[in-house]
């Protein structure tokens, strides 16, 4: 158990009880013998964030190739350099990361990338959730294929930790225009009947749209309907490039969409419609993607950048309101993922965040949300506790300055 005392919730001061894993009371002036108490004096209770779309072990890639169109930073830069990982390496890389949500406020990612059982241990190890999902990827080549369908069974069989259910499986489909149909059908298939979350790149750029179309004759949100990919458990990173068609098919379809806007404007992918994608309807969540474009994994700049693009895509500044994509990035995201988690309140998950309201971002304080969403950095999170456990506190992670070298000192092997 664990009682803040005197937090500031919803504008009020109160305490809060913490039994197990659960925010058990919300009330003032709870004394309870034997319990340990955190003074939370000057400090708002916050949801914790939920990053919908990352690739933790691509943290070593940071800063090196950047300003780049989409395909050739995938080709000439990062591919070559993702064959030279070993299942070592992802798990390092995977912890950095990790390192740097918890940093920033996250307590769930929702990862793709390879050698997942990697992520899994380093998520288990950090005490954050995860959804780590193995990428099928071919590039239509059978031999390939036939590869990736061994690795993705492997992974299926290996055995989730006892974990309190933090960490689990799930597969990917890297994108229509690196997967082959045999690997989609096959990963939609398996995902199905091992009850896993889905997730993919989708509608990304407009190139991808106009091959898909040229391929396929339909959009890759139709072509991947077609086959049988759509669903509640399919979360689709990206969509920027939608069709009227697309929307409502998404909306119908209760698909959660992740959006990525810092990685959609660095790789100059074009706009996400917030506000046309709000009124049909569809499920809206938040995303970093990697630190090779990102650069960094703080939900706090995505949530700016999200609601600045929504005025600058509807040509309104009433759209993305704070609230709006706060939600996005907070219970929208958690719920998305099937966690009973992303609001503060007796009976949910206790995953939150102790924000400093001393820090100057957050002063004055007429609007703590919207100070979040437009004013924050990392150095107003305090605390972070997911699970009902701390996580951070005075902004410190146990054993960061050890694994920030181990990562200095791993970036001198890809250099080149
Ligand atoms: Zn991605």
């Amino acid at each position: 158990m664990l009682l803040l005392k005197n937090v500031t919730h919803n504008r009020k001061t109160t305490d809060i009880l913490i039994e197990g894993n659960r925010f058990a009371k919300i009330a003032p002036d709870q004394n309870i013998p034997g319990v340990a108490e955190l003074n939370c004096r000057n400090k708002a209770i916050l949801p914790a964030f939920y990053n919908l779309h990352s690739h933790a072990g691509m943290s070593i890639f940071r800063g090196l190739s950047d300003d780049k169109e989409l395909f050739s930073w995938l080709n000439d830069d990062i591919w070559p350099r993702e064959a030279r990982l070993t299942p070592e390496m992802i798990y390092l890389a995977s912890k950095f990361s990790i390192l740097e949500m918890i940093k920033t406020g996250t307590v769930f990612f929702l990862d793709m990338y390879f050698e997942q059982q990697e992520v899994l241990k380093a998520a288990q190890e950090m005490g954050i959730r995860t959804i780590s999902a193995l990428t099928g990827l071919d590039l239509f080549d059978a031999a390939k294929t036939t590869l990736e369908k061994e690795k993705i069974e492997k992974y299926i069989s290996y055995p989730e930790k006892d974990n309190n259910g933090r960490c689990t499986k799930g597969l990917m489909i890297h994108a229509v225009y690196s997967v082959s149909e045999d690997l989609i059908r096959y990963i939609v298939r398996r995902a199905r009947e091992e009850g896993l979350f889905l997730t993919l790149h989708a509608s990304e750029t407009a190139k991808e749209v106009e091959d898909c179309r040229k391929e396929h004759g339909c959009t890759p949100i139709e072509y991947l309907d077609r086959l049988g990919a759509l669903g509640p458990k399919t979360i689709v990173a990206h969509a920027v490039h939608l069709t009227d068609a697309d929307i409502a098919l998404l909306a119908r379809k209760k698909v959660p969409l992740c959006s990525n806007p810092v990685s959609n404007y660095k790789l100059a992918s074009g706009l996400f419609m917030l506000q046309k994608l709000q009124k049909a309807g569809c499920i809206l969540t938040l995303g970093t993607d990697s630190m090779a474009s990102n650069n960094n994994l703080s939900m706090l700049e995505e949530m700016k950048l999200c609601a600045l693009s929504a005025k600058i895509q509807a040509g309104d500044a009433t759209a993305g309101n704070a609230e709006d994509v706060f939600a996005m990035a907070t219970r929208n995201g958690a719920q998305a993922v099937g966690l009973d988690a992303g609001i503060i309140a007796e009976g949910k998950l206790a995953d939150c965040l102790l924000v400093d309201l001393n820090n100057h971002f957050l002063v004055p304080d007429y609007h703590l949300v919207s100070n979040m969403v437009y004013a924050a950095d990392s150095s107003c999170i305090d605390t972070v506790i997911c699970d009902g456990r701390i996580l951070m506190k005075n902004h410190h992670i146990n054993g960061e300055e050890k694994l920030i070298a181990a990562i200095k000192k791993l970036s001198t092997l890809f250099k080149n």
